[in-house]
């Protein structure tokens, strides 16, 4: 198989799955547990800990692991509600968020609060005074990602955690797709990361809160994370994204170079006939998404079974809908489900994904032969 499917979920690099042993094969104690075994499971999570918040590198904050970034996304959104002062219950999203964050944010105008969602440009951008125009002192948070899941397009967190601390608002940043690829901009107080997109193991993430932005809890029980997050930690898992966050901060510069020499490779593979969504500048390059006329995106992924890649978000596909990312930057239904997502990194060889590009490029071009 040639795996090109690096925005639903990246390879569990094989450092991580060695770190994560020990703790499933032998060492089980409960973290938790004032026992020898149980403080040595603690310090491998105090260890974890330290790694994922030095590749975030934001200071004066503090780090909570949860079950995965909706998870973090969901507590960031409902405990900041539920702290609000009197009078701020205003929230600002962008259309091209995460279902994590935006049926969240529906979620909460159940509950009382008060939603806006920003369009984007044609090239997936958000338009900064639009949010200029939106900001008052009623803002509590404002909620963007740094790079789209879908569109790899990258925002301009900086700015917009300044407009919003301007106003008196809070910064959430869904860094997800960022963390390890991007460098976290300085300005968010929130901050959601899932290791299974950084070569960790799926079912663990975590949230980042400066100092003084903590939400409050979202789950409640036996104390841990310093009250704020209850449950039994998973040394395994801990370990596991530890190791991730370190094997990213070190192969950063080569893991970037590495996929900007794969998405140039991969655009001449596929040759002419190909448009790409979204800004091809303000990009991460580990993603193509991209888009031919008249093509049956659903066919083509049917035709080639051995390549995996996906028709847009991994949850859109699934439902036959189209992608709300490619509808919220202009494309029409057809478009949309003429669109393809690529995505690859650390593990894609280039000659694979040179085989892969030409393979569908000759897949989208039978379809054609076959429709006249
Ligand atoms: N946010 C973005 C941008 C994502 O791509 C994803 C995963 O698809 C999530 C949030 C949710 O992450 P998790 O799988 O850890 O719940």
């Amino acid at each position: 198989m040639i795996y090109l499917d690096y925005q639903a979920t990246t390879p569990v690099a094989p450092e991580v799955a060695e770190a994560m042993k020990p703790w499933i094969a032998e060492k089980f104690a409960n973290p938790h547990s004032p026992s020898k075994w149980g403080r040595e499971a603690a310090a491998a999570i105090e260890v974890a800990r330290g790694q994922v918040e030095r590749v975030i590198g934001l200071g004066g904050g503090s780090l909570a692991f949860t079950g995965s970034a909706t998870e973090a996304l969901n507590w960031a959104l409902k405990g900041t509600i539920e702290k609000a002062p009197d009078g701020r219950n205003r929230i600002i999203t962008v259309a091209t968020e995460h279902a994590a964050v935006l049926d969240t944010c529906e979620w909460l105008t159940g509950q009382g609060a008060d939603l806006t969602v920003l369009p984007v440009a044609k090239d997936g951008l958000l338009d900064l005074a639009d949010l200029e125009r939106e900001l008052d002192d009623r803002v509590l948070l404002v909620a963007v990602m740094l790079v789209n899941n879908e569109v790899g397009v990258i925002q301009p967190v900086e700015q917009i955690a300044k407009l919003a601390h301007g106003a008196g608002a809070l910064m959430l940043c869904d860094a997800v797709q960022g963390l390890g690829r991007v460098g976290i901009p300085a300005g968010p107080d929130l901050v959601a990361v899932s290791a299974h997109k950084i070569h960790g193991p799926k079912g663990i993430g975590a949230l980042w809160m400066r100092d003084g932005a903590e939400p409050a809890p979202l789950i409640h029980g036996g104390g841990q994370e310093r009250g704020m997050r209850s449950g039994t930690l998973s040394p395994a898992l801990c370990a596991g994204f530890g190791t991730a966050a370190s094997l990213a901060a070190q192969h950063r510069p080569d893991d970037h170079e590495h996929v900007a020499r794969l998405w140039a490779a991969a655009v001449a593979a596929l040759g002419p006939g190909w448009t790409v969504n979204g800004s091809t500048t303000e990009r991460y390059r580990g993603n193509l998404n991209i888009r031919r006329e008249g093509l049956d995106g659903a066919r083509l992924i049917s035709d080639l079974r051995d390549i995996a890649l996906s028709l847009g978000s991994a949850c859109a596909s699934g439902s036959g809908r189209p992608s709300h990312v490619l509808r919220a930057i202009g494309l029409s239904d057809r478009e949309a489900r003429s669109s393809l997502r690529l995505g690859f990194g650390r593990y894609t060889t280039e000659e694979e994904l040179v085989d892969a590009c030409q393979r569908i490029d000759a897949a989208a071009r039978a379809q054609e032969t076959i429709a006249a």
